[in-house]
């Protein structure tokens, strides 16, 4: 049965279809009031007494904008990473359900799969770390209600070929998941412009990256009015913190000086990425539309190691299938990627030296 709109209840778990939400004082009470004695807060409070907007619609007001969505479309999580459980929790019948995630990809799919008791089948992205569509498809049942696609991919860094990703969303049964949280660093547009098309579209993004407020925890899900209505009614009442909305209201309005240093970020993976292909440790610098750079290296841990002793924290990635002997860095500033480029420099040059007969 293909997924519709109209049949969204025929999708949730069981209980959560019958499920009513929380009702929170400061939800049921419409009208306008000065005296709120609903709520069991302290009176003498000043700044942070009161419960926040259940709902965040001034954030998501700004968030509508920014995006071309209405905010009917967005629901609000504390870091993407609650939006991705919700989602888990509302379509998938823990020991019966399953979903799909194609690694080497972002671990949380996996925490989240096992915490949910949610089977995940794996289909491998190919030699090109793309989307294997029909392998996908071939392990696709009745059970196999959500597909996990993170595009730019943590931590190889590409970008889906959108094709691939438009065949998936026509062709799989379920819901559709893109990760986006590198969205902002890719050539390639969100996928957003798609969600008319494809109501089985779900979208995650977060403030955490380009955005600069990973302390925060605000990330959110675009999608159908009517799917989050339904993360609405699951969702914890008061889950973004009024000190969180507040800030990121403020930081939202930045968006120009957001853009330069996403830009930045984009001159500097290129920098790196020339100096990376020049040392003759560096097997192979990946193609990235995000904001790090999977690098194939000899001897991963040593490096590790070297960098750690010249307090240059990196991460390792070579345990992952699909990833041998891969380490993965995270663009800094200029300065921090030129502190980065003068160690690996001498690293080369130690081992160069060790190698030489003389
Ligand atoms: C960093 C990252 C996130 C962000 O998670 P938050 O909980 O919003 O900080 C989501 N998905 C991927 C693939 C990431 O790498």
């Amino acid at each position: 049965m293909p997924f519709q709109i109209e049949q969204l209840d025929n999708w949730l778990r069981p209980n959560v279809r019958h499920m009513q939400a929380y009702s929170s004082a400061r939800s049921e009470y419409k009208g306008s009031a000065s005296i709120w004695l609903d709520a069991n807060e302290n009176p003498f409070g000043k700044v942070f007494h009161r419960y926040p907007d259940p709902l965040q619609q001034k954030v998501k007001t700004r968030l509508a904008e920014l995006k071309f969505v209405q905010s009917q479309q967005l629901f609000l999580g504390n870091g993407s990473d609650e939006v991705l459980d919700l989602v888990m929790r509302a379509f998938c019948v823990p020991g019966k359900d399953a979903a799909i995630s194609c690694p080497p990809t972002y671990g949380m799919y996996r925490v989240l799969a096992e915490l949910n008791d949610v089977e995940l089948r794996e289909v491998p992205l190919d030699d090109d770390f793309d989307l294997d569509v029909e392998g996908i498809l071939a392990k696709a049942d009745e059970h196999c209600k959500l597909l996990f696609l993170c595009s730019p991919n943590n931590p190889t860094g590409n970008a889906f070929k959108v094709e691939r990703v438009r065949r998936l969303l026509g062709e799989f049964s379920g819901l559709v998941l893109i990760d986006e949280a590198y969205i902002e660093f890719a050539e390639q547009d969100s996928f957003v412009s798609c969600l008319e098309e494809f109501p089985n579209l779900i979208i995650s993004q977060t403030l955490s990256k380009a955005w600069g407020l990973a302390g925060l925890r605000l990330g959110m899900a675009i999608a159908h009015t009517k799917i989050v209505e339904v993360l609405n009614r699951i969702k914890p009442p008061y889950n973004i913190s009024r000190v969180n909305q507040e800030a990121a209201l403020e930081k939202l309005k930045k968006e120009v000086q957001v853009a330069k240093e996403v830009a930045q970020i984009r001159v500097q993976r290129q920098l790196l990425k020339n100096a990376l292909q020049e040392l003759p440790f560096v097997r192979k610098v990946y193609p990235s539309d995000a904001n790090f750079l999977l690098v194939k290296v000899w001897r991963p841990e040593e490096l590790y190691d070297y960098l750690l002793e010249e307090g240059i924290v990196i991460r390792l990635r070579h345990r992952l299938a699909g990833c041998k002997d891969s380490v993965r860095f995270s663009i800094g500033s200029p300065a921090e990627n030129e502190r980065l480029v003068q160690a690996l420099r001498q690293y080369g040059s130690i081992k160069a030296a060790a190698q030489s007969p003389h």
